[in-house]
């Protein structure tokens, strides 16, 4: 019996067919972090009893002869900002340490449903602001490829713990790149689908209008399997997309042949880290290889995506947080019976760290009456700008191609001004901006002091066009190899 199986389609066929249990497959996994998560610090926490009673109860199933889900016997970890009855959800933030969840995210439930075994929370940045982890309230992620280094965020600990063989895929959030930048700082597949695709329902919002649930896998054909379950209209958020199911592992395979690839000349820049533009060509070749027409494109909007998004999502982020107060939501200071707008004052002020803090106001000052037109309104216009390109550009080509991130993962404290952190995001925020598709997937690796770091490439789809995109980093994976590239951990 082989329990050794690395990706979420191998393990649902050796448990489904009896080459090996859930439970099996579980105490491999259990036992890796054991030895290597001291170091790396992926978990915020892990639930190993109940992970353990969700793994036996499939194995149950499948020795009745019952019927079990698709995702049978996978172990799944969860960024700590997603619902899940009965376990914390920190966010990475001291205002929530003490808070549990009372109910299950929409997400929880299909994963459940479908067979998937919970296996913990992830660490992230606080609320999921960050590109880095170093704005997690709990301590940072060590990037499993070079500890030195960041993992990425601010989904940072669900990407790491995917990179270090912890879990076989995890969930993060993507708002303005946290789930691509990290899969790419990190070597693996990490899909932000359309906006509205997946129900919101159950992950703490950040911004709402930008915010989307999205898997980290080793491969395109697992981040298929796992958008399929986990798609779909919800009646609980009413921004869910009232449309089809996704096709899913089965629409994978018909040849790219013909297919209309873009590469925005604005993301091939010379700001970019040497060896990322190499990378980004060597991986058109194999586009071109498999019969795709590659051509260059202009994204002239480029350059406004950084400045619209961090007005945007601040602006949403200072009304969201609001409830955060220590009364509504989270934790609460000592009464200094100075009343209540300085208890509110004071819980926020020891419960919220300086990034949030810094959204918080920005956010604010940009919805205040006297700057709404000349901050708010504007980014709205720019947004539709950045939407009109999006919407022109699809009408030309099927998918687009560039750099997930303009350098490789940094180490720790050198972005330590934030706006060089958000430079960070330049190639991903427009896609939240403009609610289409992405998927960062490993195209290298560049040798950076003696260490072999990740490289990822960028794929984008229309609204709602998973399926093309998801079929083209398949495909792409079925004739290279380096998403099979993995760290070797201390
Ligand atoms: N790094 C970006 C930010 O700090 C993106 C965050 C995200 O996608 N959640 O806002």
């Amino acid at each position: 019996m082989s329990d050794h199986c690395e990706t979420v389609c191998e393990i649902v066929s050796a448990v489904t067919t009896g080459h090996t249990t859930a439970t099996a497959v579980l105490e491999e996994r259990l036992r890796r972090i054991a030895t290597s998560d001291e170091k790396l610090g992926c978990f915020q926490d892990t639930r190993e009893d109940t992970a353990r009673a969700m793994a036996a109860a499939v194995d149950a199933k499948i020795a009745a002869g019952e019927a079990v889900g698709p995702l049978a016997g996978v172990p799944i970890a969860f960024k700590d900002n997603i619902m899940v009855t009965g376990e914390p959800a920190t966010c990475g933030s001291r205002i929530l340490e003490n808070f549990i969840s009372p109910y299950d995210a929409t997400v929880t439930e299909r994963l459940r449903d479908a067979g998937a075994v919970l296996l913990g929370r992830t660490r992230c940045d606080e609320f999921a602001m960050g590109s880095s982890t170093e704005h997690c309230a709990f301590g940072p992620v060590r990037n499993p490829w070079d500890p030195d280094r960041v993992p990425g965020g601010s989904s940072g600990g669900s990407a790491a713990a995917v990179a270090a063989g912890f879990v076989p895929c995890s969930l993060g959030s993507d708002t303005g790149g946290s789930i691509r930048q990290p899969a790419a700082f990190c070597g693996i597949t990490g899909l932000k689908p359309t906006g509205g695709r997946v129900s919101r329902w159950g992950l703490v919002s950040f911004a709402p209008s930008m915010d989307q649930i999205g898997p980290f896998t080793r491969t395109a054909e697992d981040a298929a399997l796992l958008l399929q379950v986990m798609a779909g209209q919800d009646p609980r958020d009413d921004t869910s997309a009232s449309t089809d199911q996704v096709g899913g592992v089965a629409a994978l395979q018909a040849p790219l042949e013909g297919l209309r690839i873009g590469i925005p000349t604005e993301h091939i820049s010379d700001e970019n880290d040497h060896g990322v533009n190499a990378a980004v060509q060597q991986a058109a070749d194999v586009f071109r290889s498999l019969g795709c027409e590659v051509k260059p494109v202009r994204l002239k909007t480029t350059d406004l995506g950084i400045a619209c998004y961090y007005v945007l999502g601040p602006a949403e982020a200072s009304s969201n947080l609001a409830r955060f107060d220590g009364i509504r939501y989270g934790r609460r200071a000592d009464d200094s019976g100075d009343g209540l707008e300085a208890l509110y004052a004071a819980s926020r002020s020891e419960g919220l760290g300086p990034e949030a803090r810094r959204r918080i106001m920005l956010g604010t000052y940009v919805l205040s009456a006297g700057y709404y037109d000349a901050y708010y309104k504007r980014a709205l216009q720019v947004r539709r700008l950045i939407h009109d390109e999006y919407a022109r550009i699809y009408s030309e080509v099927d998918l687009l191609l560039g750099p997930t991130v303009p350098s490789v993962a940094f180490k720790f404290g050198s972005h330590a001004d934030p706006i060089s952190m958000y430079l960070c995001d330049k190639y991903t925020v427009t896609a939240n901006i403009a609610g289409t598709c992405g998927v960062s997937i490993p195209c290298g690796t560049i040798d950076t002091d003696g260490v072999a770091l990740p490289v990822g490439v960028q794929l984008q789809g229309p609204v709602l066009g998973e399926d093309i995109l998801l079929r083209a980093a398949h495909q792409f994976q079925c004739a290279t190899d380096f998403h099979t590239a993995q760290p070797t951990l201390a």
